[in-house]
């Protein structure tokens, strides 16, 4: 039976020292969480009948730049629960701010540093050290052996391995291909906020992307593969571009051919729009 837990020593209870594997959340559940807490429950299974999946539901402040953006937040425990519950959650841990601050001293360096500079944070300062900040304390209070998290926040995805491997033992980083729509958009709590104009020229991000997947394909550099992508979002009034860009795994300039991926921001009816694609790149 799955328990709904708010402070720690409800938790601990609830864990009864069973391996964890924590998928963590700010709510709003939608299909590309469900995803997560499968890996998460498969992981689970793989352990043996005792090991546990924790979601937690953690809308953190110290990561939005924006407090209208913080309250604007959408929060539904209710149904977030009964989601969760339905997917395979054995424990779902709703901390308020204080039950998480505070109370442990998290392992690792949990400054962003220069990775926390650019693409997402050269318009969010701070948000990296914010989203940092909540995953060593996640990590401090439930002491997960492995936690799940979405390719769809790729430079998230690169920091939170950085602090994975910071911890006393290692936290194991399970990574979820970006969970997408019908048609190709990824699945996004920020997406209800769209009009249905917004909603339709969103399609333009997959098009986009796989635009560049097939400049790469064809030999493209870098710079040729951000042109295209470039050129196929102009053809939409209401979608504006605020980064493309191309990286490697540790999100610098791919100095080699081979695997890389395709970043992208744009604002779209005033929302933040992010995602992203893994291509192979033949030139550099
Ligand atoms: P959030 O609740 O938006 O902070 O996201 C919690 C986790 O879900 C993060 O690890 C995200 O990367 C992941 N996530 C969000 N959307 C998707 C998606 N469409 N596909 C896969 N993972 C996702």
């Amino acid at each position: 039976m799955t328990q709904l837990v708010h402070n720690q020593a409800d938790l601990r209870e609830a864990l009864d020292e069973a391996p964890a594997v924590l998928v963590p959340t700010m709510g709003a559940l939608h299909d590309g969480h469900r995803a997560l807490i499968e890996v998460a429950r498969d992981w689970a299974k793989a352990q043996g009948d005792h090991a546990k999946v924790v979601v937690s539901i953690f809308v953190n402040p110290f990561q939005f730049e924006d407090p209208a953006d913080f309250e604007n937040y959408p929060t539904d425990l209710i149904t977030d629960t009964a989601l969760a519950t339905e997917w395979g959650a054995d424990v779902i841990w709703a901390p308020a701010t204080d039950d998480i601050y505070g109370l442990v001293k998290p392992e690792g360096d949990l400054r962003a540093g220069a990775l926390g500079e650019v693409f997402e944070g050269v318009g969010r300062p701070g948000h990296f050290d914010g989203v940092l900040k909540a995953v060593g304390h996640l990590f401090a209070v439930v002491k997960p052996r492995a936690a799940v998290f979405g390719e769809k926040d790729f430079q998230q995805l690169v920091l939170v391995r950085r602090l994975a491997a910071q911890q006393s033992p290692p936290v194991e980083i399970l990574p979820v291909v970006t969970q997408r729509d019908l048609d190709g958009v990824a699945l996004s709590s920020r997406l209800v906020r769209l009009s249905k104009l917004g909603r339709t020229a969103v399609q333009a991000i997959p098009q986009a992307l796989a635009c560049g997947a097939a400049a790469a394909q064809q030999g493209s550099t870098p710079d040729g593969v951000i042109a295209a992508v470039l050129g196929e979002l102009d053809s939409v009034a209401e979608v504006h571009p605020e980064y493309v860009a191309v990286v490697d795994d540790t999100m610098a300039a791919p100095s080699r051919p081979g695997s890389a991926r395709i970043l992208i921001a744009v604002t779209i009816e005033g929302v933040r729009i992010i995602d992203n694609e893994p291509i192979e790149l033949a030139a550099v």
